[in-house]
């Protein structure tokens, strides 16, 4: 379910109308069910059970005329809310395709169509800070960080209903990966820190390192008899417009990866080993909670404020087994989920 290394995230795709209901005080539009998200559209213009193609948000729309209206916003697919009702993507007819494309495929649920259409990604700046010298790519033998949307896991939820979990608080910052690698000429055994997708050479203004130093991380996975990976969200100053009010940068890990077993420690462990090395995990809010298979009900878990500023939204939560789950089909699918606060997004325009 956590699709880092296998499938792209579906920016747009063929989806059907699961469900249209009415909206109170609105009468020319209605709330769609499309996947697990609800989504605004124009009354009449589908029915329950048509096929449309649905983009999500952070979808960056060509500028061709048909997506004129998204100027505005750049471009860019944001949670809106309308007459009270939140609606995250947009539901075009099958026509918004162009004709040639739609002659020569059976336009089947789930066809991703973000390419035909010339869909790309919204990503978030990232800070010169955090930035800084490529000693590298990302190394291959650590999964990055990452986790999938609950509204496109229904499927997966129904089977996995009922298994003990535990929610986290989502934090709203820069992933760092941290491990021991030998270096390349003396051969020693050196802390490597790697943003989302790179790594990063050690330099003095570099904010990844600083707080890696200030923990004393590299002492404190040398301390132990496996070879370990740490993830953590690098929140604080200069940092998504350091939401938490922190003074100073900080690390809150969520993951710990054994590297040689490949494998994610279970959450028992991973408690264990932030307590034996003075880490702080993200927020734990639910450490027993036996999942439920409801989208809409996820949804509404992930609103609230965050743990560590009550003034501020939390961004979301994000769901995983107590003891760690691969799925079925594919040995890296981690089962692992977030499900973003719709009120955050509206709150921070996204
Ligand atoms: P999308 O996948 O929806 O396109 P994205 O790839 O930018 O968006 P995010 O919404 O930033 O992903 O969610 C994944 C990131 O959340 C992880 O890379 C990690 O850095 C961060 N994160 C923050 N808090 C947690 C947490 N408690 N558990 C796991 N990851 C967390
Ligand atoms: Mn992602």
């Amino acid at each position: 379910m956590n699709m880092t290394t296998n499938t792209l995230r579906k920016l747009a795709s063929i989806q059907r109308i699961k469900a249209l209901e009415p909206i109170p005080n609105a009468d020319a539009i209605l709330k769609a069910t499309v996947l697990g998200w609800q989504v605004v559209v124009k009354k009449g213009e589908f029915q329950v059970g048509d096929l449309c193609v649905y983009c999500e948000i952070d979808s960056l729309m060509p500028e061709k005329p048909e997506f004129e209206f998204l100027k505005g916003q750049n471009m860019r697919i944001r949670t809106l809310r309308l007459r009270g009702q939140v609606s995250q993507g947009i539901c075009f007819p099958l026509e918004i395709l162009p004709a040639e494309y739609r002659e020569t495929q059976p336009l089947a649920e789930g066809l991703d169509v973000t390419e035909v259409l010339g869909i790309s990604k919204y990503e978030a700046p990232i800070p010169t800070q955090l930035s800084g010298k490529v000693k590298g790519h990302f190394p291959s033998f650590i999964p990055k960080t990452d986790e999938t949307r609950v509204q496109v896991l229904q499927e997966a939820l129904s089977t996995l209903a009922g298994t003990r979990c535990y929610v986290a608080e989502k934090l709203d910052g820069s992933s760092a990966s941290y491990y021991l690698e030998a270096n390349e000429q003396s051969g020693v055994s050196e802390l490597n820190a790697c943003s989302r997708n790179l790594n990063l050479l050690e330099e003095p203004g570099n904010t990844l390192w600083q707080v890696a130093r200030a923990c004393q991380l590299e002492e404190k996975l040398k301390s132990q008899s496996r070879r370990l990976a740490l993830q953590a969200e690098l929140i604080g100053p200069g940092i998504q417009g350091n939401k938490y009010r922190l003074q100073k940068p900080e690390l809150y890990f969520f993951n710990a990866f054994d590297i040689e077993a490949y494998a994610f420690l279970d959450h028992a462990d991973f408690m264990a080993l932030m307590q034996e090395l003075d880490l702080k995990p993200v927020p734990i809010l639910e450490n027993d909670y036996l999942l439920e298979a409801d989208i809409p009900r996820l949804v509404e878990k992930s609103i609230g404020v965050s743990v560590l500023n009550a003034q501020t939204r939390r961004e979301g939560i994000v769901i995983r087994p107590l003891q760690e789950m691969r799925t079925l089909e594919n040995t890296l699918g981690r089962v692992s989920f977030k499900a973003i606060n719709p009120e955050f997004l509206l709150k921070y325009g996204e």
